[in-house]
């Protein structure tokens, strides 16, 4: 589950980390307001106006404004809201602004006296350890710094059943080129980061940049974070934090039905019960040379009507030329998914996409058999290869 900026910016102040303050509002006139509040709390003159979404990139995109005086901040936040944000991150129509963070400026007295690192802390699964990722470019995008200068970025790897030491963030601040004060202030940073992302389940942190002030304090400018779903029941307070504005609608209202639904790009539609024989679904679509246009798992419960609102939900998805359904009748039987299919079809009516049904396993031939026999324009296969084959013929 992504979180937004300031969210992300208020667990990291609960671990102790020194943050960019902000307040969130959903309309100039209360940013105005929010911009005075401010003020009067940290003494702030300037504010940046910052669009919150679940994406990077927003000050590349016109979505992060330094505002000066107060018709600034109005006019910033009037601009922001509402607009249509497009980042390198955004599907490419962008994505709508709903709301900004109107933060303190951190960068006085200007871009000489301050510098700007990375940092994010992940798990390593090749090595099954948390690692902290840290570069002294921060601010950019780490992607291009990965790319044309990989001996910039440096990783520390932290043993999750022994912890952060104290001497590893000694290490990450001396790397980072800093003595004295910010060293000091570096280390704890970097302690309280790495206690945040344990203490909240998350699957990452990443803040880009992390300030170093004028006067040698340092700050997370941004925050970047995703929690792990599946630990979110050890969480309610962070689970309550989820915006499901943010994410797509299909995938929200199939995660509601109890579906593992993910979009993808392609052509043909798919539905299967297993999340293995769904990945081996996608290879099939691939092989026969179609693009699978989702995932989905209706899971080991097919009756009819998850079978009926998986159909729905594929059918929603405009891009999908052909559906395949690939079930395994282990525990259900094949001709009781097969009759799903044949009402599900009644009910839904218009379909105007190829059905491809592969059953295979218990009562498999008797589910054909139902299948040829309901006269719908669905077509039946028991072998794979067979299935595979009908994807080809209705996509030429
Ligand atoms: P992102 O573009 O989505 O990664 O958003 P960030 O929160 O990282 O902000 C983008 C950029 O805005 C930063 O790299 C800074 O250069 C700039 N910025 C952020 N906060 C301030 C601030 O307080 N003052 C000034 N002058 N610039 C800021
Ligand atoms: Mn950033």
């Amino acid at each position: 589950m992504n979180l937004h900026e300031y969210q992300g910016k208020s667990i990291l102040q609960k671990f102790g980390v020194t943050i960019q303050r902000g307040l969130v509002a959903y309309n100039a006139d209360e940013a105005v307001d929010q911009a005075k509040r401010l003020s009067a709390e940290t003494g702030t003159k300037w504010w940046v106006i910052k669009a919150q979404i679940h994406a990077g990139g927003r000050g590349k995109g016109g979505g992060v404004k330094l505002a000066k005086n107060i018709e600034e901040v109005r006019e910033r936040s009037e601009a922001i809201i509402g607009m249509m944000l497009k980042s390198p991150q955004t599907p490419p129509q962008g994505k709508k602004v709903h709301k900004v963070l109107v933060a303190e400026d951190v960068y006085y007295p200007g871009a000489s006296e301050t510098k700007e690192y990375y940092m994010s802390v992940l798990l390593d699964r090749g090595s099954g350890r948390n690692v902290i990722v840290y570069s002294t470019e921060g601010g950019m995008d780490i992607e291009e710094v990965a790319e044309h200068h990989p001996d910039k970025i440096n990783k520390e790897f932290v043993d999750p059943r022994v912890g952060l030491r104290p001497f590893q963030c000694n290490k990450i601040a001396t790397g980072l080129g800093l003595t004295g004060a910010a060293k000091k202030a570096m280390t704890k940073f970097v302690m309280d980061l790495y206690k945040a992302y344990e203490g909240c389940d998350a699957a990452m942190f990443e803040i880009n940049p992390v300030l170093k002030t004028s006067d040698d304090k340092i700050i997370a400018v941004d925050a970047k974070v995703r929690l792990d779903g599946n630990a979110l029941y050890r969480h309610p307070d962070y689970a309550e934090m989820r915006d499901k504005t943010e994410e797509d609608p299909i995938e929200v209202e199939a995660g509601e039905a109890g579906l593992n639904y993910v979009k993808l790009e392609g052509n043909v539609g798919c539905m299967v019960n297993g999340a293995g024989l769904a990945m081996a679904t996608m290879d099939i679509i691939k092989l026969s040379g179609g693009e699978p246009a989702n995932f989905l798992d209706v899971g080991g419960t097919a009756d009819a009507a998850r079978v009926e609102k998986a159909f729905r939900i594929i059918l929603k998805d405009p891009t999908v030329k052909a559906i395949l359904v690939n079930i395994f009748g282990g525990i259900v039987r094949c001709d009781r998914v097969a009759q799903g299919i044949v009402d599900a079809y009644k009910n839904i009516g218009d379909i105007k996409v190829p059905i491809i049904v592969r059953l295979q396993g218990t009562n498999a031939i008797e589910a054909k058999e139902l299948i040829d026999k309901s006269g719908l324009k669905v077509l039946s296969a028991v072998a794979l290869q067979e299935a595979a084959d009908r994807v080809k013929e209705v996509l030429a």
